[in-house]
């Protein structure tokens, strides 16, 4: 058997082969490992700004005394929407609008809450409620993808565990449906880029226009709580890009990762 730990001296004894560099780790494990912790980080990092942000200026209330909710109504009566129901709900941070059912839902502490924080994420909803009425590309595109992406996320998840415990499927049949699984969460993650963005600016702009928002501190605490919201999904669409390449690349290039 050949010692894993390279022998003090450094003269290779006859008969023994000491194992190479790239035997030990070869350039896609590398590749591997750094994708996985890289974007693991990059997830927790933004997720952690995010976090830590919005806890931030949820203790700064705005000068106007309107609830969360109370501003979320103004903005979307301003835009002419009055089938829209504004809900609270329980989970920090879980504020969404659903298209399907006509919800905008907003975070106990938003929903009720005049705080710079709840302001913008009110405002950043009824974003997603107006790019729904005038029938925005980007969020109709997201929409559709959304069964897909779902689809897609369930094979990415247990392909390799059934790929590995049963062996049914080639390398090459197997990295090609993991390649195109990530394409789908890729391009859906890209497609969410603009939906979200677009979200974030219509709601500065309409808490400055609406008066909601008066001062430049107020203003910047809105930015930052809606920018750190904005890198969640930039890191998400790094990460889908790095899972599609690394699925990808050994396809396109012809070789083969060594199992
Ligand atoms: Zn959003």
């Amino acid at each position: 058997m050949v010692p894993l730990r390279r022998p003090r001296c450094l003269a290779t004894p006859a008969g023994i082969q000491l194992p190479t560099a790239p035997e030990y780790i070869n350039a896609m494990s590398l590749f591997a490992i750094i994708l996985f912790v890289g974007t693991m980080l990059i997830s927790l990092w933004a997720a952690a700004r995010v976090k830590s942000v919005y806890r931030r200026y949820s203790q700064v209330p705005a000068s106007s005394r309107a609830t969360g909710a109370e501003v979320a109504r103004a903005i979307l009566q301003r835009a002419g929407i009055s089938d829209v129901e504004i809900l609270p709900h329980d989970e920090l941070l879980g504020d969404h609008y659903d298209p399907t059912n006509k919800r905008l839902v907003l975070s106990t502490h938003n929903f009720h809450g005049n705080s710079v924080a709840a302001y913008g994420v009110a405002a950043h909803e009824c974003g997603h409620a107006i790019q729904h009425q005038q029938a925005y590309g980007p969020l109709h595109w997201r929409m559709a993808a959304v069964g897909a992406t779902n689809f897609a996320s369930q094979i990415v998840m247990w392909l390799p565990m059934i790929g590995m415990f049963t062996g049914i499927l080639s390398w090459n049949t197997a990295s090609w449906i993991m390649a195109a699984a990530w394409g789908v969460i890729m391009l859906f993650n890209l497609i969410t880029l603009p939906v979200e963005f677009d979200a974030s600016a219509r709601a500065k702009r309409v808490l400055a226009e609406m008066g909601f928002i008066g001062t430049d501190e107020e203003m910047t605490g809105v930015r930052k709580v809606l920018d750190a919201a904005g890198w969640t999904y930039v890191a998400a669409l790094i990460t889908s890009l790095g899972y599609l390449l690394y699925h990808l690349l050994p396809l396109l290039t012809g070789g083969r990762r060594s199992e």
